[in-house]
């Protein structure tokens, strides 16, 4: 295989502008349609890469991105991890129009995008998975045996679910057939399929994953893991990773689990394999998503490796096969999703346009980002920011340095959930390790109170102040969320 000279990234934000990177680091010019409404303000983001202005709903669309990319001779696609990215037939028409797919072979993403077929493939490959069973040719009275069995309360879940959707909690078993009825249709809803299947739920637990790569002829190294325990509407909003309860046994044991599981389908590429871990630090077999995560960047930071780089490298035949005794760990790194969204609000998204932004210059901080000032976020895209990565020697001066990066980060105009994870890390459980996926409803009325609190000093809010334009400034203010300082910069501003 050849070196590439052009690579199409289907995606856009945060995730376009990562690879983009990796991209220039090989010397390959990146094409990038962007949709015409982000044109303006996305163009300066990409000053090496060949743009093209794009319709909405580009990067759902199959047939369109594979026409660009032979238009514009592409040798590869990059799917970021958008939907497009464990999209088995999209892999399938990359191959039959001779254009590489970076990411894993269409069967291994086939066979791991159905949740069912991946839990008998973890037992397959030795992993356990979450006590549970498949509804297929079952009795009720045999379904209800089985569910007594593991133990109420249980999960429904979809075998084809994905994003959060398609679970339900029953913790009765009179409630079990009524859920399981919801359930299918639901199933049939979003993803036009009915099978269900259910899983013991594990109450409180941590959520876990492991990074690995796989080269190709069959050899898989892990890259420790992630510890994505913190989040909000089912989604991770704070991942670090060494975990803090995480030794070098037990990585041994996910590693080498995570590590079989892959090669049981074959896999090539970077991948993540997620384990659910109870309270006694058993570790059950969730899902693994075959594509490069949003939280990367964190393993990329303490293992001092760049996994998109070596993604684009193994396409391109040239990957550096590196043994599994060469990958050491070294330090603490953790990875804060900065949202235009409304924490008090139920995390909801609050698009608009951002008037300041300035990011912290910081030794050992990385952030991943495509916005700047006048940049406006879309209601019909994801609202993420900005992800900010903290690196230090221990989770302790991580900690500390994450809540200088926090209270330095800039971003006006929108509403944020920047005084919100700072209030999470200011938590006494998070400070001891001593989180589950509960966390931020348990701990709801500290962090909401304290993420009230202003935060700036009045040489920061002069600074600000000074930095916004004077019509927006109070508005500006208002959303950075220190209402309590306004009669304060009233008196600063010029
Ligand atoms: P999706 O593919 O929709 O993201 P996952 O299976 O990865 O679904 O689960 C998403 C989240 O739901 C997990 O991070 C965890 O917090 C919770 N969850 C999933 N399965 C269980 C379970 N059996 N017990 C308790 N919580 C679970």
């Amino acid at each position: 295989m050849s070196k590439f000279k052009r690579v199409l990234i289907a995606n856009r934000g945060e995730i376009a502008k990562r690879i983009y990177n990796a991209l220039r680091d090989l010397d390959i010019t990146p094409v990038i349609p962007i949709v015409e409404k982000e044109f303006n303000q996305c163009f300066t983001c990409y000053p090496y890469a060949k743009l093209l202005k794009a319709e909405d709903g580009i990067f759902l669309d199959k047939e369109r991105l594979i026409e660009i990319a032979k238009e514009n001779e592409c040798q590869a696609i990059h799917p970021g991890y958008g939907f497009l990215a464990e999209n088995a037939e999209f892999a399938r028409m990359c191959e039959q129009n001779g254009i590489i797919f970076i990411g894993p072979p269409a069967n291994a993403i086939e066979l791991m995008g159905h949740k069912e077929t991946a839990r008998v493939i973890a037992e397959k490959s030795g992993v356990s998975p979450v006590p549970g069973f498949s509804l297929k040719g079952l009795t009720e009275g045999e379904i209800l045996k089985k569910a007594k069995d593991i133990g109420f309360p249980v999960l429904i879940k979809a075998s084809l679910g994905g994003g959060g959707k398609g679970m339900r909690r029953v913790d009765k078993e009179e409630e079990l057939f009524e859920n399981i009825r919801i359930a299918r249709s639901e199933s049939r809803e979003y993803f036009a399929s009915e099978e269900i299947f259910i899983e013991k739920y594990i109450v409180n637990p941590r959520h876990i994953e492991i990074q690995i790569f796989s080269f190709p002829g069959g050899r898989t190294v892990y890259l420790g893991e992630r510890e994505c325990t913190i989040q909000r509407r089912h989604q991770k909003i704070i991942e670090e990773s060494p975990s803090p309860i995480v030794d070098d046994k037990l990585r041994k044991e996910m590693g080498e689990a995570a590590v079989a599981l892959a090669d049981t389908v074959s896999y090539v590429g970077a991948g993540t394999v997620e384990f659910i871990v109870d309270r006694d630090k058993n570790f059950y077999f969730l899902e693994m998503n075959t594509r490069i995560q949003v939280e990367h960047p964190v393993t990329e930071m303490v293992y001092g490796v760049d996994l998109v780089k070596w993604q684009i490298q193994e396409a391109m035949g040239l990957v550096v096969n590196i043994p599994q005794e060469n990958i050491k760990l070294n330090g603490h790194a953790i990875e804060f999703r900065i949202y235009a969204e409304d924490p008090e609000n139920n995390f909801m998204p609050s698009p608009g346009k951002i008037l300041k932004y300035i990011e912290p210059k910081i030794p050992g901080v990385r952030i991943e980002s495509a916005v700047r000032d006048g940049y406006e976020i879309f209601p019909d895209f994801d609202p993420m920011i900005a992800k900010v990565i903290v690196f230090d020697t221990n989770r302790e001066d991580c900690i500390q340095k994450s809540k200088r990066v926090l209270n330095e980060l800039v971003v006006l105009g929108v509403k944020t959930n920047i005084a919100f994870l700072k209030s999470v890390i200011e938590h006494p459980a998070f400070l001891k390790g001593d989180i589950d996926t509960g966390f931020v409803e348990k701990y709801r009325d500290f962090l909401f109170e304290k993420a009230k609190q202003p935060t700036l000093t009045k040489e920061q809010v002069a600074l600000i102040a000074s930095l916004v334009s004077s019509q927006k400034k109070k508005d500006a203010m208002l959303d950075c969320g220190d209402e309590n300082l306004l009669p304060e910069v009233s008196g600063w501003l010029p």
